[in-house]
């Protein structure tokens, strides 16, 4: 993005996002993947149940939202497995591949290809800790063959095949080279780089993507996946864009197991507006799919959650009401928010009243109502707002607060 490009009529992005200074050291490429893992590890957030319909019907939306790759999990169930299977005929999907994740057995990549998918995901533990407890493997040795017997399998049946060492980073530097040049030697030509616990930093993401990069070398796809469990997922998802990253692996609605993985809606924004990265993410499809997957899901996006959550379209502290309208004369009055929430398909935004209410904000509703309050008025009216949101310990509906207005306006007019 061209730094005159940083302010538009929707937005208005600080320029030293995109100095060379501060971007000398990135590897980036100009386009992303996106990898939507919505239906397989968002299907394991605990409480959720997307039928094989759901599945279905929603990739068919994640496709229309410009989503690269749709990942399921054809082990999983009789209902992935027919999901799978549809959305693998062609010209069910228009844009998205449909894929499915397998453990490094043959029986996982056999029900996969029967399926007809073009590619499958071979993932296991990437440190001996949990290969010891998980797979029985003790051995180092015996854990990559493993590994690459897989790869050559699936890869005999004409299958595209991604890897990746699950929970790599409590490995040392020297096993790791080791997994992925042999992954990348028995036929691997994705390999993806997983934080499964989420809790390394930007920074060692980005030397850790470097260090892939250095191993695969340029020509082998470099994917990232990241999960959330200490708040990191959507920075370590643009660190890894940064260090050079070709595809990030994310779900909408922050979906996942434990607290989810990285969210689709905010590396979408941010990729698009403060990192210049194209993908090919319809950004005002991200409110709108956000609600049909928060009813399908049935798990609620909480209030403040970027993008997606009520608190982005939502207003009510004085000083910022008054400030926009101040603008308003000017036509810049959106320029009190982050960026004009149409920008992802979300509502126009909503006034509040509750115990950040100023006057201005409700000068501007009596008169929306046809009154003309004098100035003691409107303090009472905006001190009486306080008051009952204080009581309440909460929000006042606009019935109520009109109510109120009506009340104290009423009163002084006619005395009765
Ligand atoms: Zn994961």
């Amino acid at each position: 993005m061209n730094v005159e490009d940083l302010k538009t009529e929707k937005y208005w992005i600080p320029k030293y996002n995109y100095i060379d200074e501060v971007r000398k050291d990135f590897h980036m490429q100009d386009r992303v993947l996106i990898h939507d893992v919505t239906l397989r590890e968002g299907d394991q957030t605990p409480g959720c149940v997307f039928r094989a319909e759901e599945k279905i019907e929603l990739a068919k939306d994640l496709d229309c939202l410009g989503v690269d790759s749709i990942e399921l999990f054809s082990v999983v169930s009789p209902e992935d497995r027919e999901a799978l299977t549809e959305l693998a005929r062609p010209g069910v999907l228009k844009h998205a591949k449909v894929m499915s994740l397998a453990r490094a057995k043959k029986s996982d990549i056999d029900t996969a290809a029967k399926c007809g998918v073009y590619k499958i995901s071979i993932e296991g533990p990437g440190n001996m800790f949990t290969a010891k407890y998980m797979l029985g493997v003790t051995d180092e040795d015996q854990l990559v063959k493993q590994y690459t017997d897989a790869i050559k399998y699936a890869r005999s049946l004409g299958l595209v095949v991604s890897t990746g060492p699950w929970d790599c980073m409590k490995s040392d530097l020297s096993f790791l080279e080791k997994v992925i040049k042999s992954d990348v030697e028995a036929g691997a030509t994705e390999i993806v780089f997983a934080d499964t616990f989420g809790f390394t930093l930007p920074w060692a993401v980005q030397y850790m993507i470097g260090k892939f990069r250095e191993w695969i070398g340029p020509d082998i796809r470099l994917d990232a996946h990241f999960h959330n469990d200490y708040g990191l997922a959507t920075a370590n998802s643009l660190a890894a864009v940064a260090a050079g990253a070709n595809c990030i692996h994310c779900a909408m609605n922050g979906l996942g197991e434990r607290v989810g993985n990285a969210s689709l809606p905010e590396i979408a924004l941010n990729l698009a507006l403060n990192m210049g990265v194209k993908t090919d993410i319809n950004l005002e499809m991200l409110y709108p799919l956000s609600k049909k997957i928060e009813a399908i899901s049935k798990v609620p996006i909480d209030r403040t959650q970027p993008v997606i959550g009520e608190g982005v379209y939502v207003l009510g502290s004085g000083l910022p009401v008054d400030t926009m309208n101040k603008m308003r004369p000017d036509h810049c009055e959106q320029y009190t928010m982050p960026y004009a929430p149409s920008l992802v398909g979300g509502p126009d935004l909503k006034l509040v009243y509750g115990k950040g209410t100023g006057t201005s904000m409700v000068r501007d509703l009596v008169e929306k109502m046809g009154y003309a309050g004098t100035r003691e008025q409107i303090s009472e009216i905006t001190a009486q707002i306080k008051h009952e949101a204080h009581v309440m310990k909460s929000l006042l509906s606009e019935f109520q607060v009109c109510q109120l207005i009506k009340n104290i306006l009423e009163r002084d007019a006619g005395g009765n």
